[in-house]
């Protein structure tokens, strides 16, 4: 099937969402916890929770052993995860769901070490015990599940596309053998492309800014991932870029760990399931600029 049924609950439409980037700003302060670590900061709408216990979790034991949690992220999508170059904020729908599973866990943010993590280096990373967990539009599929878990899922999207402004292009129908189409290595946007339109020629980078690049100067036609993403994009440079058509797939975005550690997936699950409107705040903090309105998914029963 070529077309898949569009992202549940989200609708997003391009050109209600060019006041994305004007969010980061808005996003809470993950600093200044005070001691015994009750709040984190008066806009954060989580807690860092004390006396935390997760049995038969190898994950927990490790982060309550350091003292630290290590959690892989993306930092050059802004409105999921993003890391400011100047100022050396960290923001993001993403990066806020990270910060509060580790309070969740009884870490406080300064003890949270980030690193970005590309696509096609995520499993590994989670195998290799780099990362503790990943939260960085990581879709749950069967394929990832043979080497890890995953929590979730916590969001949905659509796979879409991001073209130029003034192109042509006007949904996934119009791409053909002329126009070649960038995404990530690793990703699932670009291997649906390989699968499901084999004639259209693709470019592959390890982040999606790369692609971004390529299609301002005009190497590529467009740019396709989810479209959660491509709006990010196409909100810091409205004048030059679009997102167009329907999306043509269902990505929903887990929390990726290691492999079996079941205790701590379900652990995840209830602070995601049970968290109050937590996620609708981070979710208005980070994505709600535009006034699109977003529903929590409910998460898979794990095992
Ligand atoms: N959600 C898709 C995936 O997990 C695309 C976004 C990404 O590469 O992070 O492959």
């Amino acid at each position: 099937m070529r077309r898949t049924r569009t992202l549940a609950g989200i609708g997003i439409a391009a050109t209600a969402l060019l006041a994305l980037t004007a969010c980061n700003s808005g996003t809470p302060s993950s600093t200044g916890a005070p001691e015994g670590g009750e709040e984190t900061s008066s806009s954060t709408p989580w807690t860092v929770l004390t006396d935390v216990t997760i049995d038969g979790s190898p994950t927990f034991d490790r982060i309550e052993s350091a003292g630290t949690i290590k959690v892989g992220v993306k930092e050059d999508q802004p409105g999921l995860g993003y890391l400011d170059p100047v100022t050396g904020d960290r923001t993001g729908f993403d990066v806020d769901i990270a910060r509060w599973m580790a309070a969740s866990l009884g870490v406080d943010p300064e003890k949270i070490e980030f690193t970005a993590i590309a696509s096609a280096n995520r499993e590994q990373a989670i195998v290799n015990g780099d990362i503790d967990y990943y939260v960085g539009t990581y879709s749950i599929t069967d394929k990832r599940k043979e080497q890890i878990s995953f929590a979730g899922p916590y969001f949905l999207t659509g796979q879409g596309l991001l073209v130029g402004a003034d192109s042509d292009i006007k949904s996934v129908d119009d791409l053909s053998a002329e126009t070649t189409v960038c995404s990530a290595t690793g990703s699932t946007p670009i291997q649906n492309i390989k699968t499901n339109y084999p004639e259209v020629p693709t470019k592959e980078y390890d982040t999606y800014s790369k692609c971004v690049e390529d299609l301002k100067n005009g190497q590529v036609d467009a740019v396709t991932t989810d479209e959660a993403i491509l709006i990010g994009y196409a909100a810091q440079d409205p004048d030059n870029l679009k997102v167009v058509g329907e999306p043509f797939s269902e990505e929903r975005y887990g929390i990726g760990i290691a492999k079996g550690d079941d205790a701590l997936a379900e652990y995840f699950n209830t602070q995601l399931t049970d968290g109050g409107d937590i996620w609708q705040q981070i979710f208005d903090n980070n994505l709600g600029a535009s006034g699109v309105k977003a529903t929590q998914p409910e998460v898979d029963p794990i095992g």
